[in-house]
């Protein structure tokens, strides 16, 4: 197939769909503006200590995701951390990155054209093929696009262009919203009191997660805990000092910590979960040869975010009959 795919995007949505497409023989690149690739899937490496700060675990529920993870597991990328509710029907286990998430989206990566540092600013389809252009001003071409920013992102990019308007279905596109999301990534002077497996969540607190990392399997110089505010608190002290928002959130977490905290660094997150994700896997334009996917699809979660990463390239791969 001479046609090239290209996508914006390199967290676990990008990263699948670009997989599923090279290994159909398509020829795909991705550009992503962070440093490494993973998105929302990252785990931050400090000399004090690691931390996953962005998703935590993962489900594996759906038999196509599955296969994928029984690929990670064999290469032992990824392992199961804990089974929730293991007794019921409705069992299932909790998956993690060895050593962290981000082993998961640096090993797709490892195969791919994946360029980092790459913020597209513009799209432009010149009607045969699309024209991605960076910030460093280079200029990227394909025949098919797929957009895997949080939505919201996506719209704006596709706003910028003159595409958006001529899309059906834009006002459902346009409806999806994010919440933002705090994370505190701390390190504390000796043990917390977090039972196994190491994880809370916690209703009626400003604080909805908390979890120690080494007990997750990740290893650290010190006792790294990554606090998680609930979608209210981020919201409401979004324009205050890592300080004073990061105090907030360790004092009301005290009773699991344990320990005194010596460090901590904040992580904002402007668009950490989708509110209101719409009800099918992707969107597809055929006729602007133009795709959408990632977790503003069907549910803002990591299992959710592949699956529509792995139905958009289905989905070109059906046009490309
Ligand atoms: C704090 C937090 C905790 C979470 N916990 C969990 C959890 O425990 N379990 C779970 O299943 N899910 C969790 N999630 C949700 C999960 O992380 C996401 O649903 C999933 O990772 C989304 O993947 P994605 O590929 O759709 O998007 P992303 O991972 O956001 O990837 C989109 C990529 O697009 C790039 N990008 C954006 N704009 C541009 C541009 N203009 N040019 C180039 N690149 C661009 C970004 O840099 C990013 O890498 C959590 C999320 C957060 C924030």
């Amino acid at each position: 197939m001479d046609k090239k795919v290209g996508i914006i995007g390199s967290g676990i949505a990008g990263l699948v769909c670009a997989q599923v497409l090279q290994r159909a023989g398509v020829s795909v690149f991705v550009l992503d503006k962070g440093r490494g690739p993973g998105g929302r899937m990252c785990t931050r490496n400090r000399e004090q200590g690691k931390w996953d700060h962005g998703a935590q675990y993962f489900t594996a529920r759906d038999t196509r995701f599955q296969a994928l993870v029984a690929e990670w597991e064999k290469e032992k990328i990824a392992k199961a951390w804990f089974e929730l509710n293991p007794t019921k029907e409705n069992a299932s286990a909790r998956y993690v990155g060895v050593n962290g998430i981000n082993a998961i989206p640096q090993y797709l990566a490892k195969d791919l054209e994946v360029r980092q540092s790459s913020k597209v600013h513009h799209i432009h389809d010149s009607g045969s093929h699309w024209i991605l252009e960076t910030e460093d001003g280079t200029a990227h071409n394909c025949e098919e696009l797929v957009l895997t920013p949080p939505i919201p992102q996506s719209v704006e990019l596709l706003k910028k262009s003159s595409v958006f308007n001529s899309l059906e279905s834009r006002a459902l596109l346009e409806s999806v919203e994010y919440e933002k999301g705090l994370s505190v990534l701390a390190v504390l002077d000796g043990p917390s009191l977090l039972p196994s497996p190491g994880c809370l969540k916690i209703d009626n607190s400003i604080v909805s997660w908390i979890c120690d990392n080494g007990q997750k399997g990740i290893p650290s110089a010190g006792v790294s805990i990554t606090l998680q505010s609930n979608p209210l608190f981020a919201r409401e002290h979004w324009d205050r000092s890592d300080s004073e928002r990061g105090m907030l959130l360790i004092n009301a977490a005290k009773q699991y910590l344990g320990s005194e905290v010596i460090d901590f660094h904040c992580h904002a997150w402007g668009f950490a979960f989708a509110i209101n994700p719409l009800p099918m896997s992707h969107y597809r334009s055929a006729k602007k040869r133009l795709s959408i996917a990632g977790d503003g699809f069907l549910k803002s979660r990591v299992e959710s975010a592949a699956l529509s990463g792995i139905a958009s390239a289905e989905a070109i791969l059906e046009s490309f009959k």
